[in-house]
């Protein structure tokens, strides 16, 4: 096992175009330095736009959790001995230096993910906007107290829990680590990370920058690997708490396991979120929004549109949402797909539709980016898709609109109510009274109007319901900090002489 302390030089990522670029092979980070997987096993990873691996990430075992574990255990105490607003001051240079990379973060991102520059440069912004949410926390989270009897007072801390982990999915490196690091962080916790090993490099930077930006060694770590790395951290007995984001097959092992043994774990999985459009939406701002979410990031968000529900006559929407889709440049509106898999995947639930009876409408199978030999698949609409084909009611996570067409609101909301995930949904309508009683009624954690993709801006937090969570409260936000720590409830009296109860 080698350790190599950072020379930041080494670690710049050069590229600011869509040209093949090399990087360098990714170690796990422990204790403020490299150390190589102890297993001496690796991966690829791999540039999605042109197929051609990038370097190489470490597959850790148990040992390299533990290594990661004992360093962020010994870090613990001097990090929550250290004030609040000396924390924060690590947080508000890690903004800086985001903002200083920002171009390279985003260039970089889009070589392991396969994303746009723009929509890169998009996640990064809102990591950066989750990073001063944790900023603001200690002018947010002063706990109450209160003189609740004579000479009687009571006051409630949050405590850190101890060392803490996250585990994340390959389609937000950058950003999904930042739902969890401020909250965490601030609260005087120390934590171990566990990027995708598809995408480690936007991990393996933040904790570069976290370094530069005065964290001291050990409070983050950062374990690569797959399931094993995951299920050693769940196990671990030094690990308090964990949050993963991830596939719903993923999120409800990780959760069961960890609960198990009676750990605290917040898992979010997968979606299928409804968009409803009737007849009295605005035709362009619907079509636009509803494109914009199921193809922006190539439909591999947990936010994309994957539904929409056509409600009565709205097929000059359906016209407007085809024209947008048939109107994007592959490789440059829209990005590529994560590896080979996923494209076999996609195209067997298009071809499934096809052959269950639902009309091609766009057809973005077998689609090709000259020069650039990687995994596509163009825009997709499939229309007259019925309730019961696997493209209705199955997570395709990939650029694929499904639609069904219903006569009525009550039918729309039945059919979004029946799906067993609860993301997002929304309503597309120049009614109030309509969009209401469609929010009232969505069977789903964060519901918009209008909006096709509702993720809550901080600080209101982000989280789903039914399949796409497990446990309790959202991961952002307020809720955030909440789930990084324990509260500590004090009752005191001070004034000596008096002659009253407690409960007096
Ligand atoms: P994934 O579930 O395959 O992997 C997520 C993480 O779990 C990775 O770090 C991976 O290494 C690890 N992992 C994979 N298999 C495991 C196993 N058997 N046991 C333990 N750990 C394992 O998800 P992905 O393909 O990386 O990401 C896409 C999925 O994530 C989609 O389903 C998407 O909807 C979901 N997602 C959800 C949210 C949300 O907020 N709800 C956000 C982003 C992505």
């Amino acid at each position: 096992m080698t350790e190599t302390s950072p020379d930041p030089a080494q670690f710049r990522f050069p590229a600011r175009g869509y040209a093949f670029q090399k990087y360098v092979d990714c170690h796990n980070w422990i204790d403020g330095a490299f150390r190589e997987a102890a297993s001496g096993e690796n991966t690829a990873v791999v540039n999605p736009r042109h197929g051609w691996p990038m370097g190489t990430v470490g597959m850790s075992d148990r040992a390299d959790v533990d290594a990661a574990v004992q360093s962020a255990k010994a870090a613990f105490p001097g990090w929550r001995a250290t004030p609040y607003k000396e924390r924060v001051q690590v947080l508000y240079r890690m903004k800086q230096l985001m903002e200083r990379d920002l171009e390279e973060l985003c260039w970089l991102l889009s070589h392991e993910n396969g994303k746009t520059y723009a929509e890169s440069k998009g996640e990064v912004l809102k990591a950066i906007e989750c990073l001063e949410m944790g900023c603001s926390l200690p002018n947010m989270i002063g706990g109450p107290q209160l003189d609740v009897s004579r000479g009687i007072n009571c006051s409630v801390t949050h405590e850190p829990l101890g060392v803490c982990a996250g585990v994340v999915p390959f389609n937000f490196p950058t950003m999904v680590p930042m739902w969890m690091l401020p909250q965490a962080l601030i609260a005087g916790n120390t934590f171990v990370l566990k990027p995708s090993e598809q995408v480690p490099y936007g991990a393996m930077k933040l904790a570069l920058l976290f370094k530069e930006a005065g964290l001291p060694d050990g409070v983050l770590n950062v374990v690569n690997g797959g399931r094993p790395s995951v299920e050693a951290l769940v196990d671990h007995p030094d690990i308090k708490a964990l949050g993963f984001v991830g596939s719903t097959r993923v999120a409800k092992l990780v959760y069961g396991r960890a609960s198990a043994l009676g750990k605290r774990a917040l898992c979010l999985g997968g979606a299928k979120n409804h968009l409803v459009v009737v007849p009295d939406a605005d035709l362009e701002l619907a079509s636009a929004t509803v494109a914009a979410s199921a193809y922006a990031c190539a439909g591999q968000r947990c936010m994309a549109a994957s539904v929409m529900v056509a409600v009565g006559d709205v097929q000059h929407i359906i016209d407007g949402v085809a024209a947008k889709a048939r109107a994007m440049t592959l490789g440059q509106d829209m990005g590529a797909i994560t590896n080979q898999s996923a494209v076999e995947r996609i195209t067997r639930y298009i071809d499934e539709a096809e052959k269950a009876g639902a009309t091609v409408l766009v057809d973005g199978r077998g689609a090709e980016v000259p020069g650039n030999p990687g995994y596509w698949i163009g825009p997709t609409i499939l229309d007259n898709v019925s309730p019961d084909m696997p493209a209705s009611c199955e997570e395709i996570f990939g650029p694929v609109l499904s639609i069904v067409r219903v006569r009525t609101l009550d039918q729309a909301i039945a059919l979004e109510n029946k799906s067993a995930y609860g993301n997002a949904a929304a309503i597309f309508t120049t009614s109030g009274g309509t969009a209401r009683y469609a929010v009232e009624r969505f069977d789903a954690g964060m519901c918009g109007v209008n909006v096709g993709v509702p993720v809550p801006r901080e600080p209101f937090a982000f989280g789903g319901w039914n399949d796409s969570k497990f446990g309790h409260g959202d991961i952002t936000g307020v809720d955030g900090f909440r789930f990084w720590t324990r509260p500590r409830k004090v009752t005191a009296r001070w004034e000596l002489s008096s002659d009253a109860t407690w409960m007096s």
